[in-house]
């Protein structure tokens, strides 16, 4: 749909564009991005037919653009430019009427049906039909920008060139919007080439993208390609980091802000309080988590971490918004917290702090092993939900990679099961070595402050502390609630 080759240009001989090749097949949503200067707006310019070239080449469905007329060109290709204004005043309908021009025959001009039910269609697809008959200065910038969206969409053109489309639109209109371009391109094929301001819009919705740096190509390709950490860092000069979207296969960037990660408070068992009801660390700051718990599971940023005692026959029906009731009765608030039950005897916990060479470790486990499984035979076992009855806490003062959390996990884990081995601790159905229990919890919180800790396996530093650390405090928790039901 598109080719461009070596394309070069820019403003009275200074080449603000240079060398520039790429293209576009029919209905792809393909962005173009870059830092404020980078050449964008003269790139898509120059694309339009607006600014000449100085060299090179660029060819709309195999046809040379410099080639085509200008009322030619418009039935092929629409723009939407980042400000567009008018002296004149227009209501809303004529705005979007003056993209019919290019379709308009003879020397009159006339008005036909198809014109007028165009028009009508690209109101209602852009939602401004309700103010066909307002003059456009009432309207705020957003209502005109999507104006404007009618008035090139009523060119019916194949192409959609845009400069930052969503740059006045409010958050629901910026998807609206974008969900429309996306359907035309898939159902119509419709090519859309537009300028982002927004990455994360742009690695949301575009089938492939090209950055500019200094009106060259930095580099072109799959979103995910282009938005690599280091790259985006390098050429818009700023931190960021790179994550993967939580329910779609697109990447994100983050701005990591400056001045955030000062200080070196480092968790300790001062932080802890005990009572029957509850064991609970208030850190001074939140701790990157990932955890099992009822509340605050998955991924996270936590401050307030409990363990809380529910009886054997807590009714777990709705135990997520039970828990976070409790959570609010005791000033813990649930987005915050990370929340865990279980129906061992509270005063059984164990805990410990381990110094490693430039990193520290708290451990806090709570054991009880009556409903112990051996996991390797748990299919004998019926799959109803039971309290907790393994908590295990790992606190890292140290900065971990994702990596390393689920590594941590499983060292944590294999500490676990060999604990219960070593304890002799027997799955009551099979007869077999218990592995653990059936509704086990685990935590692992880093401070992301102090040294970097690339990895959690069992012999890295971190791991050999972690393993040694669960193993000693598992064993010694079971070790203390059997001596409770012995007595
Ligand atoms: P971007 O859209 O990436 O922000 P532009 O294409 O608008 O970048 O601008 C690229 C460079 O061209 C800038 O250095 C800018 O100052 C210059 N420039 C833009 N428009 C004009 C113009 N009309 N006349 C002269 N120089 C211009």
């Amino acid at each position: 749909m598109l080719n461009v080759q070596q394309l070069t240009g820019g403003y009275s001989g200074e080449k603000v564009v240079n060398d520039i090749s790429f293209s576009v097949n029919k209905g792809e949503l393909f962005g173009i991005l870059g830092p404020n200067g980078s050449g964008k707006t003269t790139l898509l310019k120059m694309l339009t037919g607006i600014l000449p070239f100085a060299g090179g080449k660029a060819y709309i469905k195999g046809k040379p653009i410099e080639e085509y007329k200008l009322k030619e060109l418009a039935k092929v290709a629409a723009i939407l430019p980042q400000h567009s204004s008018q002296t004149f005043s227009f209501t809303v309908k004529e705005t979007v009427s003056l993209g019919r021009y290019a379709h308009q025959k003879g020397l009159f001009q006339t008005w036909t049906e198809e014109d007028e039910s165009v028009v009508m269609e690209v109101m209602k697809q852009t939602e401004v039909d309700p103010f066909a008959h307002h003059d456009l200065n009432e309207l705020s910038g957003g209502e005109r920008q999507r104006v404007y969206l009618a008035q090139a969409l009523a060119q019916k053109p194949e192409i959609l060139f845009l400069d930052e489309p969503t740059n006045h639109l409010d958050l629901s209109f910026q998807k609206s919007l974008l969900d429309t371009l996306k359907r035309w391109t898939k159902e119509q094929g419709l090519t859309v080439v537009s300028i982002f301001h927004d990455l994360n819009l742009a690695g949301l919705y575009c089938d492939r993208l090209l950055l500019l740096e200094n009106g060259k190509i930095q580099k072109e390709g799959l979103p995910d390609e282009v938005l690599e950490e280091d790259r985006i860092r390098s050429v818009y000069r700023t931190k960021i980091m790179k994550q993967p979207h939580p329910s779609v296969p697109a990447p994100q960037l983050v701005l990591l802000p400056e001045g955030e990660t000062e200080g070196d408070l480092s968790i300790n068992e001062s932080m802890l309080s005990f009572s029957l009801e509850h064991i609970v660390l208030k850190a001074p700051f939140p701790l990157k988590t990932m955890s099992s718990g009822v509340v605050g599971s998955g991924t996270g940023w936590h401050k307030n971490f409990v363990n809380r005692h529910v009886d054997r026959r807590y009714d777990c029906s709705d135990h997520r918004n039970e828990m976070r009731e409790y959570l609010r009765s005791y000033n813990f608030e649930p987005v915050e917290t990370v929340g865990m039950m279980t129906a061992v005897i509270l005063e059984d916990v164990c805990h410990h702090f381990y110094e490693g060479s430039n990193f520290s470790v708290l451990v806090v486990v709570t054991a009880g092993v009556g409903n112990s499984v051996d996991a390797s035979k748990s299919d004998a076992h019926s799959s109803g939900m039971k309290p907790g009855t393994i908590n295990t806490w790992v606190f890292v003062n140290g900065v971990l990679t994702e990596e390393a959390y689920i590594q941590a996990i499983v060292t944590a884990s294999e500490a676990k099961a060999k604990a219960m081995s070593d304890m002799e601790v027997k799955d009551l159905i099979t007869g077999t070595i218990a592995t653990g229990t059936s509704t086990d919890s685990i935590l692992i919180a880093a401070t992301q402050r102090g040294s970097g800790l690339d990895y959690a396996g069992t012999i890295t530093s971190l791991g050999k502390i972690i393993g040694k650390g669960v193993h000693e405090c598992t064993c010694r928790a079971i070790q203390k609630s059997r001596e409770r039901a012995g007595s």
